[in-house]
């Protein structure tokens, strides 16, 4: 039997935050994404189990911005819609 299996397959949850922030890399305000990047082992392509979760907040312009940690990002969540 043939199997195949992978890590890398990403997988993307970002929210919008409430209120806008000025980004210093664009210039622009507007509402940043809290975003949640969770990467999954795959098995025959189907994700089956998450090997590694990151977490940021990113100007959704120049999606530029910064990681966060785990507690930052749960701190944050509730400034999300
Ligand atoms: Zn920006």
């Amino acid at each position: 039997m043939l199997i195949i299996f992978g890590v890398g397959h990403k997988t993307y949850n970002n929210r919008s935050f409430r209120d806008a922030t000025y980004c210093f890399h664009c210039h622009n305000t507007s509402r940043w994404l809290l975003s949640k990047i969770t990467t999954w082992f795959s098995l025959f392509f189907i994700p089956v189990i998450p090997v590694k979760t990151a977490y940021g907040e990113l100007c959704p312009i120049c999606k530029q911005g910064k990681k966060l940690s785990r507690v930052e990002y749960e701190s944050k969540v509730n400034q999300t819609d």
